[in-house]
């Protein structure tokens, strides 16, 4: 089963506008520039930049996301941002339960599953973060652990459309250290075998799982050319225009 590869930049809390102007620019530039690409892009600013992002990719085969959204269509959720505001804006994606906002906000896997629900209705696609800690990871809990979050933040209503999974380990965040290709594969693997059993093997066999921590171009081609690794979430190294699209080249896209 052939998943397109996608190459997605989650910006974090980074880049005021004239930066994230520039960098989409560059990123747009880059990825014309490789004519006719195999892989999907993405790229997920902070809000402030959503409006002049977009308009900075115009015409570049780019897709973009935000980083969170609120579950409710509109209210009473002083700083929230809903999934309609964000398609209104012009997005496509938007990132869910990622480590950080796990960590910092508290957000549960109930949380991030109604997140993805309320996504869904607003024709987003969520691309849902999953990931053990080190201490998890050296317990022998990785797989267990992704295995809860897979049941408990992956709503029912899941397509290989409509969803994405990302598989980034806690400690391999930000920090330069990346899991070996076996243990990479090893979680990839039992991750799809876990949405077989959620929401159907065809479905599983088309979703797409990223891997997600210290991706660099380095080490893109022997990440990315693993059987169940469909692409790549990157943080540090999506703030240069030149590393990402280099991410994209030697993943063979
Ligand atoms: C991330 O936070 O999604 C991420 C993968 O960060 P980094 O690439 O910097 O490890």
């Amino acid at each position: 089963m052939a998943r397109k590869k996608l190459i997605a930049g989650n910006w974090k809390m980074n880049c005021l506008l004239a930066e994230g102007i520039d960098l989409a620019k560059n990123v747009a530039g880059g990825v014309k520039a490789m004519g006719k690409a195999q892989c999907e892009f993405l790229v997920c600013p902070p809000f402030t930049l959503l409006s002049s992002v977009k308009k900075a990719l115009r015409g570049a085969k780019v897709a973009l996301g935000a980083q969170d959204c609120h579950m409710a269509e509109n209210g009473a959720h002083t700083g929230d941002i809903s999934p309609v505001m964000l398609k209104d804006l012009g997005c496509t994606y938007v990132i869910l339960g990622h480590s950080e906002r796990r960590a910092d906000h508290g957000e549960s896997d109930e949380l991030i599953c109604q997140k993805a629900e309320a996504a869904h209705k607003a024709e987003l696609k969520a691309v849902i973060c999953i990931g053990e800690t080190l201490a998890q990871r050296e317990a022998g809990q990785a797989v267990e652990v992704c295995r809860k979050q897979i049941l408990g933040s992956v709503p029912a209503d899941s397509t290989a459309n409509n969803t994405v999974i990302a598989y980034e380990p806690v400690w391999a965040i930000g920090t330069g250290k990346v899991p070996t290709t076996d243990d990479v594969e090893e979680v990839h693997a039992a991750v799809r075998k876990v949405l077989a059993q959620k929401l159907g093997k065809a479905t599983a066999n088309k979703m797409r799982i990223l891997y997600g921590g210290s991706v660099k171009p380095s080490n893109a081609k022997e990440l990315l050319s693993l059987p169940d690794v469909d692409g790549a979430l990157i943080g540090g190294a999506s703030l240069k225009a030149e590393d990402f699209v280099a991410i994209a080249k030697n993943s063979g896209c």
